[in-house]
């Protein structure tokens, strides 16, 4: 979809902090994270609610989400979707958050790829 920010992110016309990217699947650094290391996790296939993604092109998002976590080395994380304005979606492109919880003031950050 043109005007779709997360759109125009993945065909390259706004940058980001890229963390990993397939044929169905990106991963970048949130712009404005809620703690260091806090990546995003979306499907290139532009649907602004889940249940408008196809679950072939699902596939891959969970196992990724798996894999920044470990390159964060956080204990303790959440793994956010938010659909629809009344819930909170500011991207009306399917994306899933991952925010680490560090246990102290430094903070985790990440480490990519995952060793
Ligand atoms: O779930 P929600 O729609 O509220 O979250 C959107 C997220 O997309 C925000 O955390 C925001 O910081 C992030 N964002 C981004 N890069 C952009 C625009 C938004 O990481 N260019």
């Amino acid at each position: 979809m043109a005007a779709c920010i997360f759109c125009r992110i993945i065909k390259g016309e706004i940058p980001c902090m890229k963390l990993f990217e397939s044929e169905k699947t990106l991963a970048f650094l949130d712009i404005g994270p809620l703690s260091k290391g806090h990546a995003l996790v979306i499907p290139k296939y532009h649907g602004a609610k889940l249940a408008d993604i196809p679950d072939d092109q699902l596939s891959e998002i969970l196992p990724t989400l798996k894999k920044l976590v470990s390159a964060t080395g956080a204990t303790d994380y959440n793994i956010l979707q938010n659909n629809g304005t009344i819930a909170h979606q500011q991207v009306h492109h399917v994306h899933f958050h991952m925010i680490p919880k560090p246990n102290d003031t430094e903070g985790l950050g990440i480490q990519w790829p995952a060793t």
